[in-house]
């Protein structure tokens, strides 16, 4: 192994090993010396030249780049804001103008890789397809199981990967190949981080001529692959085309199928016709509410509908009216404001054995769907209220209390979502406590109960059936009204 030295663009060098460590379709990979940062060079030689890749690099690490200040050239509105959505995304950070043309990125962070079993998974890359599919889960299960996390990591990486195709969206960018090959993900830890930012499409350059990955690809751009590039007709990857793969990943990572994979055999002689067909002009969502030819035929397979109130409609949009209609698509951030409302109705499963440990509470069934444990001491629900005219209360949302949970800043106040810059100190707890379900305040300086009286930090308000807690008296201040269930 010898050292070697890339220049950047910027004209500053930057020391590599010349062992590679990475070798992918289109880019060779190295390790800087201090092993914090990867060069990754283009295999293209003409990849320097190609002035619309260069053009649209210098966009993605400078006006769009939402992991840099804009006082630094960036997108971010502050150093805040861009350490928030560094965590998010692997974004590039320089260009590499010598030896060869190429871009530095940060190394992936530890939790990205596996931590335990065999040598040909332990130091690996948590590249999402291994924790997808029943052969790959399998394989995990019985060499390196701690790796596989719970059901409500599963969730919480949902949320994170969202939020990542969120903010590439309001920037008017797109990934253009989001897929578990290019969203590492930490089941352990419950986060997500995007990478290869360099293929991403940018606002009023030509497309990068990214195919995707099979089962990611939207149904519009399978079906107009055979067209030719610059063919009117050929569509490409675009925001709209990032939300069917967006909905594609959340269903998979939350239910463990793939929402087009039935029982149907489409016809076809080759599996690349097959494919073409199943993921493209005749794709049919496996809970397709009036077509049943694609159900799945696993016996005990959990149904959308177990993932409350919110997340079923949308998966409706994305694969029954959306699939063939683009326009028609939940967007990254209608997912993100529905994970996070669904977030707080998780609860943990009774059954200290059960596989997923956590699901989504339903009020009326009140048992877990994938092992079928039913609850067995009531389960408070807040319904939350906010006054949207002096004296007018209405609803919106509700959280499901467990013990330990946290009650933060925007369950107390309405109009507050939780975001890049957003306080997180938490407001209170909540305790299952000598046979009684409690509230203990913390930082709620308003804090007043159905009768009147005002809970100092320190105290503890007892959530009894049907009693209204008004959690503040400061403007949006929430009521919340107890519901044992
Ligand atoms: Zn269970």
């Amino acid at each position: 192994m010898s050292v070697e030295t890339a220049t950047l663009k910027n004209g500053k060098t930057l020391q590599f090993n010349s062992d590679m460590i990475g070798d992918g379709a289109m880019k060779e990979v190295y390790f800087t010396t201090d092993r914090k940062k990867v060069v990754c060079f283009f295999k293209d030689p003409q990849a320097g030249s190609d002035r619309l890749r260069v053009q649209r690099l210098d966009f993605i690490l400078g006006k769009y780049n939402p992991t840099l200040p804009r006082d630094a050239g960036g997108a971010a509105s502050s150093a805040g804001d861009a350490a928030f959505y560094s965590n998010l995304f692997c974004w590039p950070t320089d260009i590499v103008t010598q030896p060869r043309f190429g871009i530095v990125t940060a190394t992936y962070p530890n939790n990205f890789f596996f931590e335990t079993g065999p040598d040909f998974i332990k130091g690996k890359e948590k590249n999402g397809v291994r924790f997808l599919g029943r052969r790959n889960r399998q394989l995990l299960e019985k060499l390196a199981p701690r790796e596989l996390g719970t059901w409500i990591n599963y969730f919480k990486l949902c949320i994170t990967m969202t939020r990542a195709v969120a903010r590439l969206h309001l920037a008017g960018l797109s990934h253009s190949d989001l897929s578990p090959n290019n969203v590492l993900v930490d089941p352990v830890g419950g986060s997500s981080i995007v990478i290869d930012i360099d293929s991403l499409v940018v606002p009023g350059l030509f497309p990068p001529d990214v195919l995707g990955t099979k089962g990611y690809i939207a149904p519009e751009v399978l079906s107009t692959l055979p067209l030719k590039f610059d063919d009117p007709k050929r569509q490409h990857p675009s925001a709209r085309t990032d939300e069917h793969a967006l909905a594609v990943l959340i269903y998979q990572y939350l239910l463990l199928r793939h929402p087009l994979d039935g029982r149907r055999i489409p016809p076809g002689n080759t599996a690349e016709e097959q494919d073409a067909l199943q993921y493209g002009s005749q794709a049919i969502f496996c809970e397709h509410p009036t077509d049943d030819s694609n159900r799945v035929e696993e016996p005990n397979s959990v149904p959308n509908t177990c993932l409350g109130p919110l997340l079923p409609d949308l998966f409706k949009r994305a694969f029954v009216d959306g699939l063939h209609q683009p326009h028609r698509r939940p967007s990254a951030n209608e997912w993100l404001k529905a994970l996070i409302k669904t977030w707080d109705l998780l609860t943990p499963c009774a059954n200290a054995q059960c596989p997923q440990k956590w699901h989504v509470f339903d009020a009326q069934k009140r048992q877990c769907p994938f092992c079928g444990t039913v609850a067995r001491q009531p389960v408070p629900v807040l319904r939350l209220r906010y006054e949207a005219k002096p004296g007018q209360w209405l609803a919106d949302g509700q959280l499901v209390v467990y013990d330990k949970l946290y009650l933060m800043k925007w369950h107390a106040f309405a109009r507050l979502f939780p975001g890049p810059e957003t306080d997180r100190t938490p407001q209170g707890y909540f305790a299952w406590h000598e046979g009684q379900w409690l509230l203990i305040n913390q930082n709620l300086t308003s804090l007043t109960t159905s009768a009147g009286n005002r809970v100092p930090p320190g105290q503890a308000v007892a959530l009894t059936h049907g009693s209204q807690i008004r959690l503040s008296q400061e403007p949006n201040g929430r009521i919340v009204e107890v519901q044992l269930q």
